[in-house]
């Protein structure tokens, strides 16, 4: 019998961090959610293995370092981090990226550069997908990125010029869309390239975005492109497969 796969909703984008084992667990048993948890620095890598080790069904782990690393700690640091994490483990390489809204001092984004390469070519040869933050920077992170073209990418919360869409859609990369950004002209010719995600804990107009907000995303999208939300959901699960056939839902 087939499964009813599509009924699931799916967060691309997501840190579970700040949230309880019981919780989580609470959520996934009662609500059909997927979801790949992402981290931004080593000590949610390390939250990250102990909710890992309760094999919550269809809750999948992202493992990488944010760009505000470069801030808050010397590259040598950076690098030992770096080999801590088992990013054999990971479903993708993320949150990576480029971010210059929280600096644009020019040693700081070279840093940040090549942190994120580094993690772009760990990506590249455990053959990953990597999720990419290009905050301010999206100019920067597409230049750097076009070095991989091997590498699947998945551009999140991606919110661009109309030329920078085009581009990320023509190279074939995923974009993202968290709630109402961005808007994406003639989506529906580029529906096998779009996911959407709540990027939870970010707050969406003053509200607190929960496990479940993921829901709101979809039917967000769902109304603003006026797509039926079951045809969003299964075109979404698709594209999931696509990227991850192993994966069993
Ligand atoms: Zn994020």
């Amino acid at each position: 019998m087939q499964t009813n796969k599509y009924k699931h909703y799916l967060d691309m984008h997501c840190h579970y961090d700040q949230i309880t084992i019981q919780d989580i667990k609470q959520k996934f048993t009662n609500e059909p959610l997927i979801a790949i948890a992402q981290s931004t620095n080593i000590e949610d890598y390390r939250k990250y293995l102990e909710i890992k080790a309760e094999n919550i069904p269809n809750l999948y782990f992202g493992y990488g370092l944010y760009p505000d690393n470069v801030l808050k700690k010397d590259f040598e640091k950076i690098e030992r981090d770096l080999e801590e994490i088992d990013f054999s483990e990971a479903l993708v390489i993320g949150e990576i990226g480029m971010d210059k809204k929280i600096t644009e001092n020019p040693f700081n984004i070279s840093l940040q550069e090549k942190l994120f390469r580094k993690q772009i070519e760990i990506a590249a040869t455990l053959k990953k997908p990597i999720v990419v933050h290009t905050r301010g920077a999206v100019k920067e992170s597409l230049e750097i990125l076009k070095s991989y073209p091997e590498v699947k990418t998945i551009l999140h919360w991606f919110t661009a010029e109309k030329e920078e869409i085009e581009e990320a859609l023509s190279r074939g990369y995923f974009l993202t869309e968290r709630f109402a950004k961005p808007k994406i002209e003639n989506i529906e010719k580029h529906l096998d390239q779009i996911f959407i995600e709540t990027d939870l804990p970010v707050w969406q107009n003053g509200k607190e975005t929960t496990i479940e907000s993921i829901k709101e995303s979809y039917e967000v999208f769902s109304k603003k492109y006026n797509m039926p939300l079951e045809k969003v959901k299964e075109k979404i699960i698709n594209n999931f497969l696509k990227l991850f056939p192993t994966i069993d839902i």
